[in-house]
């Protein structure tokens, strides 16, 4: 197998693979166990090469691995951090053995492979438990795999990990006090949308408030908030009637796929607060896509409570990172208080070192500089302005002039102060605003 991976070099990759000890699947996530026996050979010719594959990605940090089958082979590719990378090139049969192998493990049909299917596997790499999710795309050529990988361990659960402010955690429990309203959460791919939606769920004091899930959250455990069950034949609707007269103060509902589901949350709305996510790339266009599905601005403008969006960004890894003092002009321009005293950017290696002068490696990030991710927030709220935007003219012009006038939180804005608590740097800031 052939691994490329940004600059490293020969050595260091021949050292990784040495040191790789293998990922141990525990079965599907739901259901029951695969029976592999019934497939000796498929196990031999994919189980230890799936494992290194996982293992190499999972010990990279990967957060996706993807397998596609393009003419005589498959080609790879990774995400570290929001950043793509090289990945393994494969043959053409130790591919599709590896998509097999990985599909059966979790759950998945084998004989199936017209469809889309996805799927989870448990497992366990150095004493940490993992979900790796499976998703298949059948393409021209064959099936596309996805691999989503999530430590279960040190994923981020707590409002402030996933980088929800002290300000934002207080305006959600404002507008959870109010009992009424419903509370979007959206963002582009990639963007740790289910993550944030737990963020924001998480961010309501459920000590004061009943606190109610109406869906499975898979490997999401989210303290304090009560698990209702959704009874066999319940629809949405009914289901929410009913955690509503189980006296719910916030009901956290499953993704809207639909305009029927959109109608049902935003009706229901009235009699509690309501979160969830649903699919939209930022606040402006959530704002017309959900206008789009109730169809109804009036009803609209009184049970939309605000749309949270957000957007990912590295963290400056905290072994390397440096200070400089910022010049006062910068500070002034990009709007940081010109009392601080100093920003953090990454460490750069020089490209010819002086005399006497040495280069240390950093064994944390191996010298990219950021280590993980932290979200940045919006907030679109529905002020007294902006349900005058909805019920006379919902354009995305008149919806970012009103939110200029609220002093709405922006996801700009919310950088900043990431990059003034040293966190991240300006110069990632640009970078994601520029990709
Ligand atoms: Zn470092």
């Amino acid at each position: 197998m052939i691994f490329g991976f940004g600059k490293k070099k020969q050595q260091e990759e021949d050292d990784h693979d040495e040191e790789l000890e293998l990922i141990s699947f525990q079965g599907p996530v739901s259901g029951p166990p695969p029976n592999l026996n019934e497939n000796p050979g498929l196990v031999r010719a994919g189980l230890i090469p799936a494992k290194e594959i996982v293992s190499d990605a999972v010990s990279r940090d990967a957060s996706m691995l993807r397998l596609d089958p393009k003419g005589a082979g498959y080609i790879g590719m990774m995400m570290v951090d929001g950043m793509k990378y090289p990945g393994p090139r494969l043959q053409k049969q130790q591919g599709t053995a590896i998509t097999q192998i990985l599909k059966m493990m979790a759950g998945l049909s084998i004989q199936e492979r017209k469809k889309p299917q996805r799927g989870s596997i448990k497992a366990d790499y150095e004493g940490q438990p993992y979900d790796i999710a499976i998703d298949i795309t059948p393409t021209p050529e064959g099936e596309r795999l996805n691999i989503y990988i999530a430590n279960l361990k040190t994923r981020p659960n707590k409002p402030e990990e996933i980088g929800i402010s002290e300000t934002l955690k207080e305006k959600i429990r404002e507008m959870a006090a109010t009992r009424e309203g419903y509370i979007g959460v959206c963002g582009g791919s990639r963007s740790g949308l289910t993550t944030s939606t737990v963020g924001v769920v998480r961010s309501v004091d459920a000590y004061v408030y009943g606190v109610y899930k109406v869906f499975d959250t898979g490997t999401w455990d989210i303290p304090y908030v009560t698990d209702f069950e959704r009874e066999e034949g319940h629809d949405l609707e009914t289901t929410v009637t009913r955690a509503q007269r189980a006296e719910a103060d916030v009901i956290y509902v499953p993704p809207i796929t639909s305009e029927e589901e959109a109608k049902v949350i935003i009706e229901r709305a009235s009699k509690s607060v309501i979160i969830g996510e649903f699919p939209a790339k930022d606040a402006v266009s959530g704002l017309l896509q959900l206008n789009k599905w109730v169809g109804n601005q009036e009803l609209l403008a009184s049970n939309l409570k605000a749309i949270i969006t957000s957007k990912l960004i590295r963290k400056l890894c905290p072994s390397c990172k440096q200070a400089y003092a910022p010049n006062p002009k910068l500070l002034a321009k990009i709007g940081l208080s010109k009392e601080t005293k100093a920003l953090y950017r990454h460490r750069v290696q020089p490209q010819e070192l002086q005399k006497g002068e040495t280069w240390d490696s950093c064994p944390k990030c191996q010298d990219v500089g950021y280590q993980g991710q932290v979200a940045m927030f919006e907030l679109l709220e529905m002020t007294e302005g902006m349900q005058e935007v909805v019920r006379s003219k919902l354009t995305p012009d008149a919806i970012r002039t009103q939110m200029k006038k609220d002093d709405a939180l922006t996801l700009q804005k919310d950088g900043l102060r990431l990059v003034a608590e040293g966190i991240t740097s300006l110069e990632e800031l640009q970078r994601t605003f520029k990709s």
